[in-house]
């Protein structure tokens, strides 16, 4: 699948204020500064769809871009972030939570992952969280570019070690970058396929 057009529809802080759920729609999930704005404008094609973030953590709001006049991409606020206040946190999460369990055409939840780093607890909290909901998602590790062969093979080892005591099965993950493109093509033909269902 590729991408024709990418259009901005709305920016806002709550669930009831999104588009009307008459498309499926796909939201990307993250960390603050894991990637997230620079794999959506690599998906899209577009250098400036996401804003990337100078200052991490900025962006807080649940943004919605319509794909090809088809489905809705999602870009939703960066969670974990240190430097905001505890209030704030609290309302990120409140915020994430109502989009992740009330939108009914989110078809699935694309949670993006620092490819670098060792297995973080926010991450697999998150991930637990999103099991015990019933939420459909898949991992998505960033910044593959900056690792070998065989430590991105060991950082999807490391991911499943740390999930094997809560999860039957793993999760279908995915490796990109959005400095070489790696993942587009996987990625955009996953998404072409729930979009036939
Ligand atoms: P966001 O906060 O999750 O939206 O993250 P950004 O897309 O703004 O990226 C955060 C930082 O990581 C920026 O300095 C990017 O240039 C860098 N970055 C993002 N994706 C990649 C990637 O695939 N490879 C490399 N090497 N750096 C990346």
């Amino acid at each position: 699948m590729e991408v024709y057009s990418a259009k901005f529809v709305t920016s806002n802080t709550d669930v009831s204020k999104c588009p009307e759920p008459d498309r499926h729609e796909y939201a990307f999930i993250g960390r603050s500064n894991v990637g997230k704005s620079s794999l959506i404008n690599m998906l899209t094609n577009h250098s400036k769809l996401a804003k990337t973030s100078a200052s991490p953590g900025k962006t807080q709001l649940i943004n919605h871009f319509l794909i090809d006049d088809k489905w809705y991409l999602v870009d939703l606020p960066g969670y974990g972030y240190a430097r905001t206040s505890k209030t704030q946190r609290s309302q990120f999460s409140a915020m994430i939570k109502n989009y992740i369990l009330k939108r009914e055409n989110m078809v699935c939840l694309f949670v993006l992952i620092d490819s670098r780093h060792e297995p973080l607890k926010i991450d697999l909290e998150f991930m637990e969280w999103l099991g015990e909901n019933g939420v459909p998602f898949v991992m998505v590790f960033t910044k593959a570019d900056k690792l070998s062969t065989t430590e991105r093979m060991n950082c999807i080892a490391k991911y499943h070690e740390g999930m094997k005591d809560t999860w039957e099965s793993m999760p279908i993950t995915f490796m990109t970058s959005a400095e070489t493109k790696l993942g587009r093509v996987e990625l955009l033909s996953y998404i072409d396929e729930l979009n036939q269902l």
